[in-house]
């Protein structure tokens, strides 16, 4: 017999590798599986048995099946366990219980304080956390892995965020430490823009390898899919767009002590007062908004504009990554066709034909739900993974 397996911890090791086959859902048969892995039928069998055990694979009633037979196909089943998934922004907080296919079961959005510092905060997610999970009528024990998602710079493979500007307090503290003493499971953290490429790539984009998520807002950062996975680079830092200097930078001071940075002129903050240097009425971006939908032109000027200062960094990337879809999305992209117009404008012309002749640049479709549901699918990618599913059956 064939045996291909790596030391698991499983007494039929090797059925967390073949798990990775069925984790798309689609149904397979034994026979299908023991074709595409080339082991034996009697491994593939022992196999398929000790995941059904664990819940995570299901039969899938057979269409052509006659009564009597046992089921011959089976799939993922997605209830099998759940996650919870935490964004927590600057002032507002969304956690979210889901499946393994990250359909949301219950969710809960509140105004929330980042800057009250990581104990409270965290305190609370777990309390809440807790409180949806209940109110399901699931146990806490089916809670698989926890994916979070903080507004400021995170060291992934510590959890740690590192000098987040608007977050004191969560300087280098150990978020998943203080998590796993009240659950005992996995905790993923990071960026939210990350998250929000995640997310946009699960609602939108589902077949895409290559995107790219650009949130427009206060700040300006990105978060980018390339061969199917997040890229971070070696300190967690890739993406991070939003202090590249740009030509019509000049002098425009940044809050980061350099000048003439992508965030200082074409942020939410940056447009509102470029416009009220004009003499319009926008302390914010939300007012700059409202003043793009009421038609005002300086103000569809000024963030057409922008998008032309955020397409000459995205042209650059676009060589680096060579994404197949740009999606824009943050407070600002409310503003619609204009900036996404501005930022089409500069990309389609400064590329090489190859890079854009199937480049979609486009209004992100998840909107607010982005954030909560990728960090759902960080916490479900984890879970999945080899490792997490050696590391359930050991339970
Ligand atoms: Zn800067």
């Amino acid at each position: 017999m064939v045996d291909i397996s790596r030391g698991s911890a499983l007494g039929t090791s090797g059925a967390s590798e073949l798990f990775q086959l069925l984790r798309d859902g689609a149904p397979r048969t034994r026979a299908s599986l023991a074709q595409s892995t080339g082991l034996a039928r009697s491994t593939i069998a022992a196999r398929v048995d000790e995941l059904m055990r664990l819940g995570l694979v299901s039969p899938v009633a057979d269409a052509a099946s006659t009564g009597g037979r046992p089921p011959s196909q089976f799939a993922l089943n997605p209830a099998a366990r759940i996650v919870l998934a935490a964004d927590l922004g600057a002032s507002h907080a969304t956690l979210a219980v889901t499946d393994l296919a990250g359909t949301v079961l219950a969710e809960h959005s509140q105004p929330m304080d980042i800057a009250q510092g990581p104990e409270p905060v965290l305190g609370w997610m777990v309390e809440q956390g807790l409180a949806l999970i209940e109110g399901l009528g699931r146990d806490r024990h089916e809670l698989v892995a926890i994916g979070i998602g903080v507004p400021g710079p995170v060291e992934h493979s510590t959890g740690r965020p590192v000098n987040p500007p608007i977050m004191p307090g969560w300087d280098r503290f150990d978020v998943p430490g203080w998590v796993q003493q009240h659950l005992e499971v996995p905790v993923l953290v990071d960026n939210d823009v990350n998250i929000m490429a995640l997310g946009e790539q699960a609602i939108a984009w589902p077949q895409t390898e290559h995107l790219m998520f650009v949130k427009v807002a206060t700040g300006i950062g990105s978060g980018i899919i390339s061969g199917g996975l997040l890229q971070r680079g070696a300190q967690g830092i890739a993406g991070d767009i939003g202090h590249i200097r740009v030509a019509r930078g000049s002098e425009v001071p940044c809050h980061c002590g350099n000048r003439g940075c992508l965030e200082a002129l074409a942020s939410g903050p940056a447009i509102a007062r470029a416009l009220r240097e004009q003499g319009l009425d926008a302390a914010s971006g939300s007012d700059v908004v409202e003043l793009v939908k009421r038609g005002d032109i300086d103000a569809i000027q000024a963030v057409r504009q922008a998008g032309r200062d955020i397409g000459e960094v995205l042209t650059a990337c676009v060589s680096f990554v060579n994404p197949s879809v740009i999606a824009i999305g943050g407070s600002m992209a409310r503003a619609g066709e204009h900036l996404i117009a501005g930022v089409r404008e500069v990309v389609y012309t400064r590329s090489m034909p190859l890079a854009t002749e199937h480049l979609a640049i486009v209004q992100s479709a998840a909107a607010e739900n982005a954030a909560v549901l990728g960090a759902a699918m960080l916490a479900i990618h984890h879970a999945l993974s080899p490792e997490g599913i050696d590391a359930l059956a050991a339970r």
